[in-house]
This record gives C-alpha cells, sequence and structure tokens, in this order.
C-alpha cells in the first residue's frame, strides 16, 4: 500500500561531477519500479541535477528553504526557487538545521507551509537526542514535533506530508538504531496520526534515517511501518545508494 521512497541526503558534500556520475549510473540502473528515488542536493547542484537527473527513476530536491517567497533575505532561497529547477521534494527540520541553524518548531511549521503553497513534498525530520532517550524521553520528544506540524496545516496539507524519524544518536555516528527500535517509534508515529485520521496514518510514509548503508537497509526496510529511508552518508556513493534503493523493492 506504501511504496518505499528513498531519499539521500547530501548535506553540503558532493560535486557536479558526482551529479553527472548518478545521472549515468541511475540511467539503465535496475531499480524497482515501485520504488521512489530522490536526492536532497546543496542549491548550487540543482541546474545540473534537472539535466543530468531527468530520464532517471530519481527525483531531487533541496534541504531547506525559506518560509518567504521573496525579498530581503540574503543567502536564502525560497521554495519557488527550488521548484523553477524541478524539486520535488524538500527537507525540512533536518536536526543539523535544527541545533545548528536555530530552527525552532515555528520555523519548521512556517517553512512546510510554504513548500506546500508552492507544491514541493516536505520531508518532515523528527528524532530524539542521545539525552533525550537515556531519559525515557523518545516518544514525548518525536510525538511533539509531529504534532507541531500536524496540527499547524490542514487536513488536505496532511495528506502531502512524508516524515523522516532520525534519532539525533544515529545521524553520521554509525549507530543506527535496530529494526526493533525504529519499528516501535515507526509504529508510535503511525499511532498516534490516527488522532488526525486513520486513513492519513495507513497512508503516511516514514522514513527511517541514522547510518543507514547497504548493509543494514534491507532489515530496516522489511519492518511494517518503516517506509523508506532518509541517507546522509551513503548516499554519496553511486554503488552504495543504489544498493540500498534495489533492497527496498
Ligand atoms: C541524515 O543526515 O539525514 C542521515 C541520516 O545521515 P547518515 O545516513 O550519514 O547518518
Amino acid at each position: 500500500m506504501r511504496s518505499p521512497l528513498i531519499a539521500g541526503n547530501w548535506k553540503m558534500n558532493g560535486s557536479l561531477a558526482l551529479v553527472e556520475q548518478f545521472g549515468e549510473a541511475f540511467a539503465d540502473a535496475n531499480v524497482p519500479p515501485d520504488v521512489s528515488i530522490a536526492l536532497m542536493l546543496p542549491f548550487p547542484y540543482l541546474a545540473v541535477a534537472q539535466r543530468a537527473l531527468s530520464g532517471t527513476p530519481m527525483a531531487w530536491g533541496g534541504q531547506t528553504l525559506h518560509d518567504q517567497r521573496s525579498g530581503a533575505f540574503t543567502g536564502e532561497v525560497s521554495g519557488s526557487m527550488l521548484v523553477e529547477f524541478g524539486a520535488r521534494y524538500v527537507l525540512i527540520g533536518h536536526s543539523e538545521r535544527r541545533a545548528m541553524f536555530h530552527e525552532d518548531d515555528a520555523a519548521v511549521l512556517a517553512r512546510v507551509s510554504a513548500a506546500l503553497d508552492v507544491g514541493l513534498t516536505p520531508v518532515v525530520c523528527v528524532g530524539e537526542t542521545l539525552a533525550e532517550r537515556e531519559a525515557g524521553r523518545t516518544e514525548d520528544v518525536v510525538l511533539k514535533q509531529v504534532d507541531v506540524v500536524f496540527s499547524g496545516i490542514d487536513a488536505e496539507a496532511r495528506e502531502r506530508l512524508v516524515i523522516a524519524y532520525e534519532p539525533v544518536w544515529a545521524i553520521g555516528t554509525g549507530k543506527t538504531a535496530s529494526p526493533d527500535q525504529a519499528q516501535a517509534i515507526h509504529a508510535s508515529i503511525r499511532a498516534h496520526v490516527e488522532q488526525y485520521s486513520v486513513a492519513l496514518a495507513a497512508g503516511l510514509h516514514v522514513l527511517y534515517g541514522g547510518s543507514m548503508k547497504a548493509a543494514n537497509a534491507a532489515e530496516l526496510l522489511a519492518q511494517p511501518d518503516i517506509d523508506g529511508g532518509l541517507i546522509g552518508g551513503a548516499s554519496l556513493q553511486v554503488d552504495e545508494f543504489l544498493a540500498i534503493c534495489q533492497s527496498a523493492g
């Protein structure tokens, strides 16, 4: 019912040459037809992505956006600019944005609304820190982050969200949540979203992110409430990312 979505997050990594390499490799790669694939790229690479990834099964997107359409916001990029470059997705509220760029709940909600306004699919990242997990607060923290977004938009808009559960302690650390740990929180997110609508919860894509790689992807993606992956480090290598996409089919 929920076909998998595998999304790469290059963060501030990669090169124009690497975008071209992905374009060439995925043009005739053997990827399962029911798996959606996307790369969240640094802004300057979007123009090349629009050419090099067209004709591949891969979509592309940004890693953040500003909440206003235009104006005196030096250094920022709007959703309509992403759309001009063919972006279909945008990451919002990645833990690095929350921690390093001070994106709080209000900022996350404003960005989600801005993305929806221009037709982008927001991939909203939620997740607990190690201290929060050790204090037994994982569910509280994650479900609150989910509620901030779901309670701030209307029913039709809720249908267009993707959630990425990314335990902060697993991002870029090589420590992956075990399939059971990840499944438990994914199931809690889905059960919690039922309060908005049972059908919404059943159709909601909840991706797992945090040191996912080819070697552990199949086991994580086999969990009933894990509907795909958000992949950082391992999305920078064509063969590794392709293997993850293949294990989702
Ligand atoms: C991420 O940045 O969203 C991420 C999951 O990174 P990594 O796969 O490198 O842990």
